[in-house]
């Protein structure tokens, strides 16, 4: 009989891949995508949907970017909405929901405004054939208004928080994201923030390494949500990370 790990069955990483959009490093992509299928990793895939970021005109652009996305969609792999248009025009001083500062796409904006950027965003996908069911803000940046206009539009999955274990929050589900780099925590369920349009080939090479020696590990946003679990035990944990993150923060 086969025994009931339970540290095993609550360790999990889901590859969250940023900034997808028509302008990027298609290049690293291209690499990305064969190991993901070499090893049969489903990433879930940060798009922005009406791409106006200035940073990303540098990047090569794909032609027939949707069918790309639609691609990768047929073949199993999840589509994220990543902000609206990716331009910063607030700044959060530190008082975003969780506290990370810096400048942000939706931070500070009404209801109204923040609902209508989701709509507008999600009518685009459903234009071209995307299913989307989860978001994560530009620079991790929201307020109380983020949350209860995706709420609005059905969406209730944020790939963004702290935490070692996805949690419920005002009714929707957080799946934390806690470290910069690839780093695999003993216990818990996160995912990672990679931004190819940053990296060099070294950067891949590590990125290449750290999959095949964790590629049992990886998991999927459907197996993700199937493990979220709510009870006192994991809110105590997530409590508790929480406040040793932010302490840790403060001493950086
Ligand atoms: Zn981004």
């Amino acid at each position: 009989m086969k025994k009931y790990n339970p540290i095993k069955s609550y360790t999990g990483l889901l590859i969250r891949i940023d900034d997808i959009s028509e302008n990027m490093n298609w290049k690293l992509m291209k690499r990305c995508e064969k190991l993901f299928n070499r090893y049969d990793i489903k990433p879930l895939l940060g798009v922005i949907p009406n791409n106006k970021d200035k940073e990303f005109e540098k990047y090569e652009k794909k032609e027939n970017f949707w069918g790309q996305v639609r691609a990768w969609q047929d073949h199993g792999w999840e589509i994220s909405m990543h902000g609206f248009n990716h331009v910063y025009d607030n700044e959060t001083n530190k008082e975003d929901f969780f506290g990370y500062g810096g400048r942000s796409e939706f931070f500070g904006h009404t209801f109204e405004h923040q609902n209508n950027k989701i709509q507008q965003g999600l009518k685009i996908f459903k234009n071209e054939g995307i299913n989307i069911r989860s978001f994560f803000a530009p620079n991790h940046t929201y307020d109380k208004n983020t949350f209860e206009a995706l709420k609005k539009n059905q969406i209730y999955n944020i790939i963004d928080g702290y935490g070692l274990m996805p949690y419920k929050k005002f009714g929707m589900i957080f799946i934390p994201q806690l470290f910069y780099k690839e780093i695999f925590m003993p216990f818990g369920i996160q995912c990672t923030q990679i931004h190819l349009n940053f990296w060099k080939d070294e950067d891949f090479e590590l990125f290449q390494k750290f999959i095949k020696e964790n590629e049992k590990r990886l998991i999927t946003l459907d197996e993700v949500l199937g493990k979220t679990n709510n009870n006192v035990f994991y809110k105590i944990l997530n409590f508790f990370t929480e406040k040793t993150i932010k302490f840790l923060r403060y001493f950086r």
